[in-house]
């Protein structure tokens, strides 16, 4: 991803509307990016503070925790795609070879 595909990923990163593969690119972008990086602070900054004004809450604004936070939030959502990926992975496995394994027993019993 460049830094242009990056940039204007950023207001559909803050929306959540980038699909996993987009969400994975742009995350693995801004982590080695510090201008992007800079860029999403930026606009995040920008993001949450409308919506904190919005809420009418009176609390510290904690900005970089929150951008860390949501980029920590992203990542899981990656982790928990890739984990369920795996898991179907491994019950397609197994569903294949009790399959193979059942078949073989019934030729073992029509042969013999
Ligand atoms: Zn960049």
């Amino acid at each position: 991803m460049t830094c242009l595909d990056a940039r204007k990923r950023i207001y559909d990163y803050l929306n959540n509307k980038l699909s996993d593969e987009e969400l994975k690119s742009f995350i693995a972008h801004v982590g080695t990016c510090k201008e992007c990086m800079e860029e999403l602070k930026i606009t995040h900054m920008v993001y949450s503070g409308v919506a904190e004004l919005d809420s009418d809450k009176d609390t510290d604004i904690d900005i970089d925790g929150a951008l860390k936070k949501s980029i920590a939030d992203a990542k899981f959502r990656l982790l928990k795609g890739f984990v369920r990926k795996i898991m179907i992975m491994v019950v397609d496995t197994v569903v294949f070879w009790a399959l193979l394994f059942m078949l073989f027993m019934q030729f073992r019993v029509w042969i013999i």
